[in-house]
């Protein structure tokens, strides 16, 4: 059954910035808009994600999705943007259900969407509610009136989940005498029943700045994850030396598919080991002609991409190069500059040692170099 998303994106108010609409204020690393986006992206069993934006947000909605986020532009009201996006949400044909979110909750837990696509196997509506805590009561002015009995009574929050065909006719059909404030009010208007699933006090809605600051915090600490690598080249005449995507001058060269630099391969296995993600050998095999001569810059670009991809960054890099010859002293700061441009990090955390093995073993009858890597990088964990 095919599943899409709308984020309703379209707000152009902020309590906390005249400038920016809270959506594409940052949080942590990015957007809130963009982590509404990448939680739903993310879910395995979610296809298209419709994101409704306001009129002349199509920039700042682009520099925060990416250019292949599908954007629709909203209408003046809640309503009429959340219908834009069912409408070419239809227009692609084939949706079976929905669930509507509102960009200003960005922390939306993979366990909520869960609970409410099992409940729509049931109704035609499921949304997240929390139970009410804090005593309710009646103000006059600025006295306290009556209570208001607490029992019976939940805070509703997004994603909302619904049928398609149902939402997209209660949408179409909707006279516009009243404004609903939400799309579960709608379809209940319709006739439909609606299941209430359990919420997440991580899905509170961002409105002012002590939100933003609170989100922060719930985005969770950042654990560091340590990797390390190994690799070994043989040393062979009439090849470049590459060490760290430095050419190296020497009488010999490594040998191997790629450029055979073997500083960038441990390194490689380092990050990838970090991240669990297997070694260099299964993302780019030997036996791939493809990678023949391949600049092992390339490789060590594919890693840092998949720690930008999981949401991470690479605290640090230490490498030790294992060698009677060539030195590696004098080139010791070319090869920081090379690593840490590809990384696109600092030097300070960019380490690069050397060491002979006092003639013993291949690395002392010089019949090959090695090398040992060890990344650290964090990763939020949510
Ligand atoms: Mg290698």
């Amino acid at each position: 059954m095919s599943t899409a998303a709308i984020i309703v994106a379209a707000g152009s108010g902020s309590r906390m910035s005249k400038d920016l609409p809270k959506q594409f204020m940052k949080l942590g690393d990015r957007s809130v808009l963009a982590h509404s986006y990448a939680r739903l992206k993310k879910y395995g069993a979610i296809g298209p994600v419709a994101v409704v934006i306001g009129a002349g947000q199509e920039a700042l909605s682009r520099s925060a999705l990416g250019d292949g986020a599908m954007l629709v532009t909203g209408g003046a009201t809640r309503r009429e943007s959340v219908r834009a996006g069912l409408e070419a949400l239809a227009a692609l044909g084939g949706v079976e259900r929905v669930l509507i979110h509102d960009a200003a909750r960005p922390l939306l837990p993979a366990a909520v969407i869960d609970r409410l696509l099992d409940a729509l196997k049931h109704g035609t509506g499921a949304i997240p509610v929390l139970p009410v805590v804090d005593t309710l009561a009646r103000v006059e002015g600025a006295r306290i009136s009556d209570g208001v009995e607490r029992s019976g009574i939940v805070q509703v929050q997004t994603p909302q989940a619904f049928a398609f065909d149902a939402v997209l006719a209660v949408h179409r059909q909707w006279n516009g005498a009243t404004e609903p404030t939400d799309d579960a009010s709608m379809v209940r208007a319709g006739g439909h029943d609606v299941i209430a699933v359990e919420g997440d006090t991580m899905l509170g809605k961002i409105t002012h700045a002590q939100d933003l600051e609170r989100a922060e915090r719930d985005l969770g600490i950042s654990i560091p994850r340590v990797g390390t690598g190994y690799d070994v080249h043989r040393l062979v005449p009439g090849k470049p030396l590459w060490l760290c995507g430095v050419q190296v001058p020497h009488d010999r060269g490594l040998s191997g598919h790629s450029d055979a630099d073997v500083a960038i391969h441990a390194l490689v296995d380092a990050l990838l080991g970090a991240l669990a993600e297997g070694d260099i050998g299964s993302h780019f095999p030997p036996s791939d002609p493809q990678w023949k001569d391949a600049p092992s810059a390339r490789f060590l670009e594919f890693a840092r991409e998949r720690v930008s991809a999981r949401g991470g960054c690479i605290a640090h890099v230490d490498l030790t190069i294992i060698c009677e010859a060539p030195k590696i002293g004098p080139h010791r700061e070319a090869m920081r500059a090379s690593l840490g441009h590809i990384l696109g990090i600092g030097l300070d955390r960019v380490s690069i040692k050397a060491t002979t093995t006092e003639r013993l073993g291949f690395t002392g009858r010089e019949e090959g170099i090695a090398a040992n890597a060890v990344a650290t990088i964090l990763l939020r964990e949510v």
